[in-house]
């Protein structure tokens, strides 16, 4: 974004209107915004860590950050609420234990900031059922769940697009799985930019590495969840026993029999899963024995075993000593609340000028 760009999208810090204090904000000014948020609905994954806090950590370096815990979101499928507070303490411990930093980046809960539901409001004007139905996300969520098909569910992508487009950000960091719900929120955007005033710019979907990232499950299908498929999926708060034996339980088979053959799938995950953690020298070794059928499955399990442990475990100690300090974790919350809210307001100006809801 470029510097003018960025004042006409940033009024609340627009030079001709701080004056003075123009030379001292100098350094904000070509700073692209980010924002991103996780669920509070249970024990953060390796897959959560891939697809998206990696990313959280090194863009809290270079722009203005906004990571959010979100616990609305949580309850379109977790409607008990009975765990809610221990799991938004868990994810905010887990988040600052892989590395986020609430000093460089607001770091916040959703329900904090009550602007979020004055904009997903407007939003929803500019949604429409047909494509909501749509969503690959909400068909999974119909098929889990078919007693509990709420409006909440079916408008989740708006939710989302409202919690990005809030602070105007640009670089939106998330896994494979969120693709679709980004080039809804890019729907929106435009819908909104075209039918009031051009206020957002296009949210796009970021990772550092080539592609947006998918972090299989241990049992070849499907995705590392939180909530779904626990055998499946490595927990930031695995034991290295239990890290151990999800990954011995991993799936295989007898092993190629001809040279040079395609992987199957569950094998091709074994390998993807590999090269999150392990060294390239360890990876090449493994992809040579496959390619001349020497391959040693139970082996190549107790490598990765170990690779896992080296990588979770200090994730998981780190984020149980901060688990106990209630005190920081409350203030990393309010005082990411009161910058979210900062930002909030600034947009929402705009947004109500824009729609025309500014009658004097
Ligand atoms: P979950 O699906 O585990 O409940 P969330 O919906 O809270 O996770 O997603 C939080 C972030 O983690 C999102 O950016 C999402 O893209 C990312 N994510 C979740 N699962 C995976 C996965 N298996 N691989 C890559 N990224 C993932």
């Amino acid at each position: 974004m470029s510097a003018q760009f960025y004042y006409l999208r940033r009024p609340d810090i627009n030079p001709a209107i701080v004056g003075l204090r123009r030379l001292s904000i100098r350094k904000n000014m070509n700073k692209k915004i980010v924002m991103s948020g996780i669920r509070p609905t249970g024990f953060l994954h390796l897959g959560n860590y891939f697809g998206a806090i990696r990313n959280y950590v090194r863009l809290q370096e270079e722009f203005e950050c906004y990571f959010m815990v979100a616990d609305l979101h949580s309850l379109t499928t977790h409607p008990d609420t009975s765990e809610l507070k221990s799991n938004v303490h868990r994810v905010l411990a887990e988040n600052i234990a892989c590395g986020l930093d609430p000093e460089k980046a607001a770091f916040y809960c959703q329900s904090h900031i009550h602007e979020t539901g004055e904009l997903y409001l407007y939003l929803n004007m500019l949604a429409y059922k047909g494509e909501l139905e749509k969503t690959v996300t909400f068909k999974d969520k119909v098929r889990q769940s078919p007693d509990n098909v709420n409006a909440g569910l079916l408008t989740y992508p708006v939710l989302q697009a409202a919690d990005i487009v809030l602070h105007r950000a640009s670089y939106v960091p998330v896994g494979k799985d969120q693709e679709q719900h980004l080039e809804m929120a890019r729907t929106y955007v435009n819908r909104f930019n075209h039918r009031y005033k051009e206020v957002f710019p296009e949210p796009i979907a970021f990772n550092y590495s080539e592609e947006l990232i998918k972090v299989p499950s241990l049992d070849g299908t499907g995705k590392m969840s939180k909530s779904e498929n626990q055998m499946a999926t490595l927990y930031l708060a695995d034991d290295d026993d239990t890290i151990r034996k999800k990954v011995m339980k991993a799936k295989t088979d007898g092993g190629p029999t001809e040279i040079n053959s395609i992987k199957p799938d569950f094998i091709a995950n074994i390998f993807q899963l590999m090269k999150l953690v392990s060294s390239d020298e360890v990876i090449a070794k493994f992809d040579a024995d496959f390619n001349n059928c020497t391959i040693r499955y139970g082996d190549m399990k107790k490598q990765l075993g170990e690779d896992m442990v080296k990588f979770i475990s200090p994730i998981r100690q780190k984020a149980t000593d901060i688990l106990t300090n209630e005190e920081y974790l409350k203030e990393v919350m309010e005082k990411g609340a009161a910058k979210a809210r900062r930002s909030a307001a600034a947009t929402m100006e705009i947004v109500r000028e824009a729609m025309g809801l500014k009658y004097f």
